[in-house]
């Protein structure tokens, strides 16, 4: 079962991705979490230079580095660990690059991801859980949390209100992937809802 997690900064990505591993390790399943970018020894390098030198590459780079993170890391690590039957919990996927670099960087949505399957060949998750978080909360939590404030400071507003609103827009369009969760509400609570949309896909 291959689960993905997808959300702006400070949505609660990290906090829900660790809970639902303790859960399904609890109901005696096999759990691989991992995230994009960085789940490999590549992918880490590529995360350093991507999220280095933003501003200094160009938008196709950018996405073609995230590409080249995505391949490496499916082929190596998502693959084998899904054709052994462990669970995998990630923390963002194709989604985030539609996301990021469709809407957030104005690439075409469709070339992104064309792009992405392309690298990924062809995998999709089984469950895409989208913490859907409004600009002014995850402004106010990064901020109370002390901790990567300065990537909402860097970003105009208006890229993180698209990229929220393509993310709303891609679980419309593919609702019996999605589940949609309002990221305000208590993290017990969120994680309450995630485990009732996962149970029937793992005791299967
Ligand atoms: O969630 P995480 O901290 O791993 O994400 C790192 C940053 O990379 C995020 O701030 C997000 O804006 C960015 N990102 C992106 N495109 C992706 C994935 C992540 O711009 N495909």
């Amino acid at each position: 079962v291959f689960i993905t997690l997808e959300g702006g900064d400070g949505s609660g990505k990290s906090t829900q991705a660790e809970k639902l591993e303790e859960w399904l390790t609890e109901a005696g399943r096999t759990v691989v979490r991992t995230r994009e970018p960085g789940g490999t020894d590549f992918g880490n390098e590529v995360r350093e230079i991507v999220l280095h030198s933003r501003g200094h590459i160009s938008p196709r780079a950018e996405a073609l580095l995230y590409a080249a993170d995505r391949a490496q890391h499916i082929a190596t690590k998502v693959r084998p660990a899904l054709e052994r039957g462990d669970v995998v919990v990630q923390d963002r996927y194709l989604d985030s690059s539609v996301a990021y670099q469709g809407a957030g960087r104005v690439l075409d949505a469709d070339e992104v991801r064309r792009l992405s399957l392309w690298a990924a060949e062809g995998l999709l998750p089984d469950i895409t859980i989208l913490l859907d978080l409004d600009e002014d909360l995850a402004r106010a939590r990064l901020d109370s949390a002390n901790k990567r404030f300065d990537r909402l400071e860097a970003e105009k507003s208006d890229f993180h209100r698209r990229v929220r609103q393509a993310y709303l827009d891609l679980a419309e369009r593919e609702p019996q992937r999605f589940l949609v969760v309002d990221a305000a509400l208590p993290p017990d609570q969120i994680a309450a809802i995630v485990r009732g949309r996962v149970e029937a896909f793992v005791a299967a």
